[in-house]
């Protein structure tokens, strides 16, 4: 798995360089038409791609599901391409990626993703270049999908794409509630890496950089956003992408895709909403219970560094400090009030957690101490 990537304002200026060194002439072009344009990078690339073939895939909606990715494919197999190019956030990238890995494959997308078939190498150049500040997509070796519902991540080698190109100038037009949900993205995949069964040196020291960067940034990349703070937001999403395609994500991701799907949370938010929660509840890691073949000693030790990393003293402060964060950007934080309003609807929930990211959570997840650390209200 190797990656070319560029970091940096002006760095979309990489891609002709890319283009003309590859002579490429035939594009497929996955983008969403909103941010294409509002990104400023319809602009940006039409001196570089405007005399190319280009066939523009944008029809899907955010969070992707198989049936798009399907039309995508369909369109893509009408002519012949030279690359796949990705403009956009973690869903138009998953989305490229997901029609870039497929157009390989006979069989079925839905067939080979639910019986976890292994996938071949990928022929098709993939280029991705990220247009919100959050998933780190681009650098990761899996796509998210929904079929009929369900949360599947499709990972493998062929998943990661050849080029990241990461202008933080296509961030600045976010709005403050995007900039907000995907960078408590970021900021979670950090906290995660950190902690998950998965971590070695190069992991923690990605996520510990992603992890400052995060907290010391995105309240200001939200309320008064420059474009020092855009840039720090948009390396904190870079390096947490790098940390996770080396550790996977773990327990707050987990409970979070039902509510992205159910009440229409957006992703970053809702994995923020159980991530305070759980520093509280890994911190509380015991011989009996940990995941972690390094042992209890060594989870205990990482979440003290997290904690310090963090600035706080204890896992109830770190707790407080994200949710003060997530309101102060404009996210809501009690469960009462994103839908989770009776113990149904906690049932519903807790019935559709994700098991395969729990496997990476240092401390096994029981359900019953779950419930406890959800407000009185909803249990
Ligand atoms: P998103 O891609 O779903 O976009 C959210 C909204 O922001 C969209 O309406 C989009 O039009 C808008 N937007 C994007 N860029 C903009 C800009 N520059 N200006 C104005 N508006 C803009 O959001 P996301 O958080 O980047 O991606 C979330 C998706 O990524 C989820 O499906 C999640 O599961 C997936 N994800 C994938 C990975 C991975 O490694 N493959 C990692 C994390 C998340």
């Amino acid at each position: 798995m190797r990656q070319t990537d560029f970091f940096g304002y002006g760095s979309i200026g990489r891609l002709k360089q890319i283009i003309t060194g590859k002579r490429f002439s035939n594009i497929f072009l996955v983008a969403d038409r909103m941010s294409f344009e509002s990104s400023g990078a319809k602009d940006m690339l039409e001196p570089v791609i405007g005399n190319r073939n280009i066939m523009f895939f944008s029809e899907f909606d955010p969070n992707p599901r198989i049936e798009d990715v399907k039309r995508g494919l369909a369109l893509f197999r009408q002519h012949g391409h030279d690359v796949v190019i990705a403009v956009g956030g973690g869903s138009v990238i998953d989305m490229a990626k997901l029609i870039a890995v497929f157009a390989d494959h006979a069989e079925s997308p839905e067939l080979l993703i639910t019986q976890k078939k292994a996938l071949k190498s990928r022929d098709i150049p993939l280029v991705a270049i990220p247009t919100t500040a959050g998933t780190g997509s681009e650098s990761t070796h899996f796509a998210v999908v929904y079929i009929n519902g369900e949360k599947y991540s499709v990972a493998a080698p062929s998943v990661l794409p050849d080029y990241a190109i990461v202008d933080p100038s296509l961030t600045l037009s976010m709005p403050p509630s995007v900039t907000a949900a995907t960078g408590m993205d970021a900021l979670s995949q950090g906290i995660e890496s950190f902690w998950s069964v998965q971590s070695n040196r190069q992991s923690a020291e990605y996520a510990k950089q992603a992890i400052s960067l995060a907290f010391d940034n995105l309240k200001k990349a939200v309320l008064t956003p420059d474009n020092d703070s855009r840039e720090k937001m948009a390396l904190a999403a870079h390096l947490s992408g790098k940390a996770i395609n080396i550790t996977k994500t773990t327990a707050p991701h987990a409970f979070s895709y039902y509510l992205t799907k159910k009440y229409h949370i957006p992703h970053g938010h809702a994995v923020g909403l159980m991530l305070g929660r759980f520093i509280v509840y890994n911190n509380l890691v015991t011989e009996e219970d940990v995941t972690d073949k390094r042992g209890c000693g060594y989870v205990k030790k990482t979440m003290r560094l997290l904690l310090t990393s963090i600035g706080t003293e204890t896992a109830e402060e770190a707790r407080e400090k994200i949710e003060r964060l997530m309101r102060e950007i404009g996210l809501e934080t009690a469960m009462a009030k994103i839908g989770l309003e009776t113990k149904g609807d906690v049932d519903a929930w807790l019935s559709r957690v994700n098991l395969e990211r729990l496997a990476n959570n240092p401390r096994r997840v029981e359900e019953g101490l779950i419930r406890e650390m959800l407000p009185q209200a909803s249990v």
